[in-house]
């Protein structure tokens, strides 16, 4: 019982392959029936009886072995190469319907590669028996009211397409959403920084492209900062706490920066943040809300005030990322030689 277990998590074939199982055992078991009662032991009788036989056989050969994609193309052969063409030339009309239903289901269960051979073969047989019915009238041993046999001919097709096909629509549903919710993730993590989980350099780089090619009078701010002397707080504190010291760096100057600001991490202990504004008290303003909030944690945690320093560079729709970033660092180099824990915005 290999796939038993986890029917939930069973995959779209293997629930069909139950499905065909059930309607394959269902209808022939009725036809069976029906034969017995109509008819009596004809040999129409003992195909739909040999049918059942194999479609049971084959239900149980897929439920122990697993293989209940070779057990799907055994009880389709059956049924709709064999038995179909068979009842067809005793009982006309009433087995088209099956016939059609045949086509459906190899359309659905059968895998691409297989599935215009399976088709083509169904088809020509099925042509045959048209054929051979036409040339041998005398098979026709449905003379009488054929209005019960094709109610139940159509109540059967019926609720095998509906049920199959709202199967496959709901297979579909469940794995569009659960595809659209992969891509989120994928997106979120591409475009995030692991560690501070705020957004990385891949991120920025896309938004100041984007931001670029959309300005039209207006000037923004770029600021690179880079943390002052963080790697001997490495040294001096460790890795773990250096990592903290990032994270709750990212963290306040997040809260700190308005909403149409963006702030991401450069790499390193560097980070840099997009200022939506040309004004210059109100960077500075954001950018000491973050130094002090900085020096707050790091006086809180291990009784020292840390720093950074930070280089600004002023863009417009005609500046290139290029120029951007290359400004902003020259003017870090600058806060750097000239002491650090400062900004130098020219
Ligand atoms: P300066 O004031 O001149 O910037 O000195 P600094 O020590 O900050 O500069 P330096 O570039 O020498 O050191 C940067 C350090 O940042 C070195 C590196 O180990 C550390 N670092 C980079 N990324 C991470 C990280 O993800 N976690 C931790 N804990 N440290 C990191
Ligand atoms: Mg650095
Ligand atoms: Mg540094």
């Amino acid at each position: 019982m290999k796939f038993l277990p986890k029917l939930e998590n069973t995959d779209l074939r293997t629930k069909l392959f139950l499905v065909l199982a059930v309607i394959g055992c269902i209808s022939n078991a009725g036809g069976f029936i029906a034969n017995i009662f109509m008819f009596g032991f004809t040999s129409e009788t003992t195909v739909c009886g040999a049918s059942l036989l194999i479609v049971i056989l084959a239900f149980i050969y897929g439920v122990i072995t697993g293989h209940t994609y070779r057990a799907t193309i055994m009880i389709l052969i059956v049924l709709s190469m064999i038995e179909f063409p068979i009842l067809y030339l005793a009982y006309g009309e009433t087995t088209i319907v099956y016939m059609l239903v045949a086509e459906v289901a190899v359309a659905i269960y059968i895998k691409p590669k297989h599935r215009v051979i399976f088709a083509s073969i169904i088809f020509i047989v099925d042509i045959a028996a048209l054929i051979i019915r036409h040339l041998f009238p005398e098979l026709n041993k449905a003379n009488g009211d054929t209005f019960i046999m094709t109610l139940v001919a159509l109540v059967i097709a019926f609720f095998s397409i509906l049920f199959t096909i709202a199967l496959v629509v709901m297979n579909y549903e469940k794995q569009t959403a659960e595809l659209s919710r992969m891509s989120e993730e994928l997106l979120h993590s591409v475009n995030t920084d692991p560690l501070t989980d705020i957004r990385n350099r891949r991120y920025l780089m896309q938004y100041l492209s984007a931001q670029l090619a959309g300005m039209t009078e207006e000037k923004h701010y770029a600021v690179l900062v880079d943390l002052d002397f963080f790697k001997s707080v490495n040294d001096t504190y460790g890795h773990v706490f250096g990592d903290k010291v990032l994270k709750m760096f990212a963290t306040v100057a997040k809260e700190s920066i308005g909403e149409n600001d963006l702030i991401a991490r450069f790499g390193g202990e560097e980070f840099m943040i997009l200022f939506a504004t040309d004004s210059i008290p109100e960077i500075k303003a954001k950018m000491s809300m973050i130094s002090s909030r900085y020096a707050e944690f790091s006086q809180a945690e291990k009784g020292i005030e840390l720093t950074f320093s930070a280089g600004a560079a002023v863009y417009d729709r005609d500046s290139s990322i290029k120029e951007i970033f290359t400004t902003a660092d020259k003017r870090l180099y600058k806060a750097k030689e000239c002491g650090r824990n400062m900004m130098v915005m020219e």
